[in-house]
């Protein structure tokens, strides 16, 4: 089975040290948050997850589920690993306290995210769809369904699912034809099929509640006329417990790739009653409070599922013997060398370390511009950290994803034979890792919303939130011999990224399809630049404690992402530049 025990210190240092999280303790309501705070409860979430979720991942993948008359199984063990999660207080780690949360900043929550997608991101689809729920419900639900439905998702009795998709739209929600008829009572009729619906039924709770995007009868053509609803698993009865059954059902499970255990399942609503949450014709906008969430999550997965790939991959290269190092044997008393000392090998697990933790701190650093945005009594400071997020999601979401899929595929290779043979789980990681960069909004609609909403939005406001800090980091850092190293590299790709942005802007402005031809390659490229950003940053911190095993590791993984990795932004730039000329130019027919 694979090994995995949660990177504690790593999380420490990215919250702590680099993001500097202390500052939260100055907001009011959060006095209490400090690492004094946050390790027991990391600690205790790192248990749950290594000793709870872990044993589960592989039989869970090979299990999956079961729909037997319109009743989902859940794999072996994981009603009772639901349970104990339910019992351990941790749904409402990160939920508000007016109903019956704990209050933790997402700084907290985020890595215990990561943790749980470590060690089994199949079960974390089921609590993670439910606070999306619970977001979107506190955010814009009436009063009433407030106190009748949050209490529930706070402690994890109910469960909770997000309703887009359907056969003919998933990007373009746009198209989407479930129809919601008002009833005499206040209540509304839902009819239609959604597909792909992660955790839409299952036996982890007593009821399941369904945010459904549907269409009112005289809703305008388009995504201005969608609505969102609350649809019941069971109708509430007067006391609030799960009365009559609604009607809707799962009409099939999905087969797909990876992340097997989580239930995707074909949501039949048939007449289903439900309740409108919000305004008419809204709904979209509603949704999205629970999408943006979920794309901040989504990235995580990508990060979880590198990390475990990559303890895995480290404890194998050093066991593993094969061939000599070129240059000297590295264990001349063994018949070879562990393939730890080859040199191609110890490329793979320092790229994989230096994105997997590069991304850690990126995360550690939204996380905290979600708290502060949350909790900031001063107006511009809030907005500021809001900003912040807006621009950073869409590059949390396809960044840390792509990266997932890669690191996972890499921690494979350093396996050779044996990564690709089901025994060793590696292969799981990365079937499992494929999914995110997919679902919650392709990489490639991620790559839109940057360049096409986050960029220009405000006149580029939420851009000035991340050039001006770094543009100041870097002056500041002028003239520091020893930084040098860090901070000329990260001078000559952030000009770089300046300058792109501005061109991108420009032609895209002029020609929208210019825009889009370059997207992808330019998210890359921003990502690079925050990375190096927080890497610059950690080897500031490094720098002179070398005695201590942690920071010199630290410092070397800097120096191989500064030197190693960075230097992509070139390639990357480049790509930009050659623009869409040659993507228009080719006939649909010549494909
Ligand atoms: C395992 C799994 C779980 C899921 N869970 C849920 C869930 O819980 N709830 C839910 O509602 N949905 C869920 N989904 C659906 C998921 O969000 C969609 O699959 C995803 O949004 C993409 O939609 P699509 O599959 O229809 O692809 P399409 O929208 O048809 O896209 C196909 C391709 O075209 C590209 N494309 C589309 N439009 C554009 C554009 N305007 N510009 C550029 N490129 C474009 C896309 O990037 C993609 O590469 C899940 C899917 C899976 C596989």
């Amino acid at each position: 089975m694979p090994i995995y025990k949660a990177p504690l210190r790593d999380m420490h240092f990215a919250l702590w040290e680099t993001a500097g999280a202390g500052i939260l303790g100055a907001l009011p309501g959060m006095e209490e948050v400090g690492a004094e705070l946050a390790a027991p409860v990391l600690e205790g979430a790192a248990a749950f997850c290594e000793e709870v979720l872990l044993p589960l991942n592989r039989t869970g993948d090979e299990e999956g589920c079961l729909l037997e008359n319109g009743a989902v199984r859940t794999p072996s063990g994981f009603t009772e690993a639901y349970r104990a999660y339910r019992e351990g207080g941790w749904p409402a780690l990160a939920c508000d306290t007016a109903f019956g949360g704990q209050g933790l900043p997402k700084i907290v929550s985020v890595m215990f995210e990561e943790m749980i997608c470590s060690a089994n991101l199949a079960f974390g689809m089921y609590p993670g769809l439910s606070h999306g729920a619970y977001s979107a419900l506190r955010a814009h639900g009436s009063e009433a369904q407030k106190a009748l439905y949050l209490p529930k998702l706070v402690d994890g009795t109910w469960a909770g699912t997000m309703c887009l998709t359907e056969p003919h739209c998933g990007t373009d929600l746009g198209l989407l034809r479930t129809r919601a008829e008002p009833a005499s009572d206040g209540r509304y009729r839902i009819t239609g099929t959604k597909i792909f619906i992660s955790a839409g039924e299952h036996d982890l709770t007593e009821n399941i509640v369904h945010l459904v995007l549907a269409r009112l009868p005289d809703a305008p053509r388009g995504s201005r006329g969608i609505s969102l609803f609350l649809v019941p698993k069971c109708i509430p009865d007067a006391q609030g417990n799960p009365g009559a059954r609604n009607a809707v059902v799962a009409g099939a499970l999905e087969h797909k790739m990876g992340i097997k255990a989580s239930a995707t399942c074909v949501m039949n609503f048939d007449g289903a009653i439900g309740w409108l949450v919000g305004a008419p014709n809204k709904g979209l906008a509603a949704m999205f409070t629970m999408m943006n969430e979920a794309r901040l999550s989504v990235g995580i997965q990508g990060l979880g599922l590198a990390e475990i790939s990559y303890q895995n991959a480290v404890a194998y290269a050093r066991e593993r013997l094969q061939g000599r190092r070129p240059g000297g044997a590295a264990a001349p008393e063994k018949p070879a060398d562990p393939i730890i000392a080859h040199p191609d090998v110890r490329r793979m697990l320092l790229t994989m370390r230096a994105w997997i933790q590069g991304c850690r701190m990126l995360a550690a650093r939204t996380a905290l511009a979600i708290d502060i945005a949350a909790h900031d009594p001063v107006p511009a400071r809030a907005q500021a950290a809001e900003d912040e997020v807006a621009l950073m999601t869409p590059i949390v979401k396809a960044l840390f994803s792509d990266m997932g899929w890669e690191m996972t595929a890499l921690g494979m290779q350093v396996l050779g034979g044996h990564g690709y043979i089901r025994e060793w789980g590696m292969e799981q990681f990365v079937r499992d890792a494929r999914i995110a960069q997919i679902y919650e909004g392709t990489n490639g609609v991620q790559a839109l919303d940057l360049v096409g909403r986050k960029m220009p939005a405000h006149g580029g406001r939420a851009l000035r939130r991340f050039f001006h800090p770094v543009s100041e980091w870097i002056a500041a850092r002028a003239g520091r011999a020893e930084m040098a190293e860090f901070v000329e590299p990260l001078a000559k790709a952030f000009g770089r990224l300046q300058g792109i942005t501005a061109e991108l802007a420009r032609r895209g402005l002029a020609d929208p399809f210019e825009a889009g031809a370059g997207a992808s390659e330019y998210l890359r490229l921003f990502g690079l630049v925050a990375l190096a950003r927080e890497w610059a940053r950690a080897a500031e911190i490094a720098l002179g404690r070398q005695e201590d095993a942690f920071y010199r590791a630290k410092l070397g993984t800097a120096r191989f992402f500064i030197r190693n990795i960075l230097p992509q932004h070139t390639g990357l730039a480049a790509s930009v530049l050659a623009g869409g000329a040659a993507l228009r130019a080719f006939a649909d027919t010549d494909f």
